[in-house]
């Protein structure tokens, strides 16, 4: 295709998939996610693939299946720089009416789409998937999982939905709203909830992955869920604020009472453990939030460098992705 081509009358899905180390799976999931694509009445479509800097021969897939379809846009970036990143990335370059992103791991079964298709064509801005179950996972992500989404609940000033991760459509304009937001740590599954509009569920049943091992390791998952915390709420630094107060509280308490021992009963016995645990907690406790400033400090300090989020070191030659949408290299 051309970027002379015209940009066709029927509206564009177009789907985004950030792929790490896919070899073993990525053919098969860019079958059935064409069959499926092919199969929607009225609508045209378009893939995207970001390639998040892969060590194996996912990029060599994704090039051989691009060659032989025109509707297939790969971009690969310069390194691994995680999911949320290389679906960033996806979001930057794609365009279209609705844009669907999803994993490539088969995980998110692209069977469910064109219920998620029709929900849009009802009117919803935002169509999220919501995962019913985990099987595939292991009792020690299940319980993390779920731990995770009680807790940032908690905190978070917009609800974040469990189960509810990065398979979802978008329509135009929550797409844009999307791209707008330029932080550079992403949660995307709470922005899509930040940023608001129409928007709708559509449950499914989560396979194990099709091949291949998961990513996310341990720490992967830590990161992910700290960017969640730090990025969705500011409720733990005015909770080091509360805590410095109730415990300096507790501390002139402990000192009126000390000082009405010694003047009324006259009894104090100079206490070392006393001593010794008061100044423990105080110096643990201001660690702790010291540390927790440090982290929104920290955070502050990446935006402010501005730095692009990302590099493609391929970018799609053709342009029909972008055909009607200025391009960019990295946001
Ligand atoms: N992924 C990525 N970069 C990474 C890790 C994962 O692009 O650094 C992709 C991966 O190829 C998959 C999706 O993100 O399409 C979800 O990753 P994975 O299946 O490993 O995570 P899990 O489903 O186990 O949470
Ligand atoms: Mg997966």
């Amino acid at each position: 295709m051309t970027g002379s081509q015209k940009r066709p009358d029927r509206p564009v899905i177009c789907t985004v998939a950030p792929c790490y180390n896919e070899e073993v799976v990525i053919a098969r999931f860019h079958d059935r996610l064409r069959t499926v694509l092919t199969s929607l009445p009225d609508l045209d479509y378009r893939m995207v693939y970001v390639d998040d800097g892969s060590s194996d021969r996912t990029l060599e897939e994704l090039n051989s299946i691009a060659a032989g379809d025109a509707r297939v846009h790969v971009y690969s970036l310069s390194r691994n720089f995680g999911h949320q990143t290389a679906l960033s990335a996806g979001l930057d370059v794609a365009r279209g009416d609705g844009i669907l992103m999803m994993d490539s791991d088969l995980q998110h079964p692209p069977e469910l789409i064109p219920e998620m298709v029709a929900r849009w064509q009802q009117g919803f801005d935002v169509v999220s998937a919501v995962r019913q179950g985990n099987d595939g996972d292991s009792l020690a992500k299940r319980l993390s999982s779920r731990a995770f989404y009680s807790f940032i609940n908690q905190l978070s000033d917009v609800p974040i939905v469990p189960g509810a991760a990065d398979f979802c459509l978008l329509s135009r304009h929550a797409h844009q709203a999307l791209c707008a937001m330029p932080e550079r740590h992403r949660f995307l599954r709470g922005m899509v909830s930040w940023i608001g509009f129409r928007r709708t569920f559509v449950p499914f049943h989560a396979p194990a992955r099709a091949a291949g091992h998961s990513k996310y390791t341990p720490r992967k998952q830590f990161r992910l869920a700290l960017d969640a915390v730090f990025s969705f709420t500011a409720v733990p630094m005015k909770l080091a604020f509360r805590s410095g107060l109730v415990v300096a509280g507790l501390g002139l308490a402990f000192l009126v009472y000390i000082l009405a021992r010694f003047l009324f009963l006259g009894d104090l016995v100079p206490g070392w453990a006393s001593l010794i645990c008061t100044l423990l907690l105080l110096g643990g406790v201001q660690t702790v939030f010291i540390g927790l400033l440090g982290e929104y400090l920290a955070r502050v300090f990446e935006e402010t460098k501005g730095r692009p989020r990302y590099f493609f070191k391929q970018a799609s030659e053709s342009s029909s992705a972008t055909a009607d949408w200025p391009r960019r290299q990295s946001a």
